[in-house]
């Protein structure tokens, strides 16, 4: 869960309901807590197991004095208010925060950033109005001062374009089903069958596809063309167009500042 390059190349980590946990072999897993009977699960589970513990928003409270790292999964970004008040339950060990890129995520991305939790924003075929607030949170992470924490997945693109080893989107954003396999997947994203960003884009460079021709291919790994794959891909390549000049300043920035 940690925002470094490196870290997302750690895995493969199941992420398991915590119903299932004890009978999970025996490596280190991501709980997915759901409800108040998985919070006495959580607690009965040895922490050397535990990752991280996923906890949905109207759970936050329960894990405040908890030794376990939590990721907070907020579904509606209109909960984003309530981080102030989370954030001074939990006090210096914040959460990380998961975000759907969708309307609402300029403020909630400004709100996390201004208390300081560090963010993972999991974009889904975003249209241009969200890809536009995706470009205000990324000019707010670059520039306000006062930004101090990492935004998934535009830290990782930073450091990889800085120091090298760009990992897929689908790593970054822990949506590689190999990597990070979802156990009793309540949704269907990503795909969960084994091989499935490899046969993504395999079948992209197949047919042909706009990431044929795209200069984002190796970083982005098709990311915005599933599940649609006529998906109109122009304004999300804005946005990565964004990243990479910020990318080239800061490695300019770093020059200067061996050469000094
Ligand atoms: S930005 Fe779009 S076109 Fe480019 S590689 Fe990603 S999914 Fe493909």
């Amino acid at each position: 869960m940690e925002s470094t390059t490196e870290a997302v190349t750690t895995p493969p980590l199941a992420n398991v309901p915590a119903a299932r946990a004890t009978v999970w072999p025996d490596v280190p897993i991501v709980l997915r807590v759901s409800s108040e009977d998985d919070v006495a699960l959580a607690d009965a589970i040895s922490s050397d197991r535990l990752a991280w513990v996923e906890v949905p928003m109207a759970l936050a409270e329960r894990f405040a004095r908890s030794a376990l790292a939590v990721d907070l999964i907020m579904d509606d970004l209109n909960d984003a208010p309530s981080l102030y008040r989370i954030s001074s339950l939990y006090g210096e060990r914040l959460p990380r925060l998961t975000l759907p890129a969708r309307e609402g995520i300029a403020r909630a991305g400004a709100i996390a950033l201004a208390v300081q939790f560090a963010v993972r924003i999991v974009p889904l075929q975003p249209s241009a109005a969200e890809v536009a607030e995706l470009q205000a949170v990324l000019e707010r992470y670059l520039h306000d001062t006062n930004a101090r924490t990492p935004i998934e997945f535009f830290h990782t693109w930073l450091v990889a374009a800085v120091h090298g080893g760009r990992p897929s989107l689908w790593e970054v954003l822990e949506r590689d089903p190999d990597l990070y396999p979802r156990i009793d997947a309540d949704e269907n994203f990503p795909p969960q069958e084994a091989g499935f960003v490899e046969r993504h884009v395999a079948e992209l460079r197949e047919k042909g596809a706009e990431c044929t021709r795209c200069r984002f291919f190796d970083g982005c790994g098709g990311y915005f063309k599933w599940p649609d794959p006529a998906y109109d891909c122009a304004d999300v390549r804005g946005l990565l167009t964004s990243l990479d000049e910020a990318a080239a300043r800061l490695r300019q920035d770093i020059q200067e500042a061996a050469q000094a």
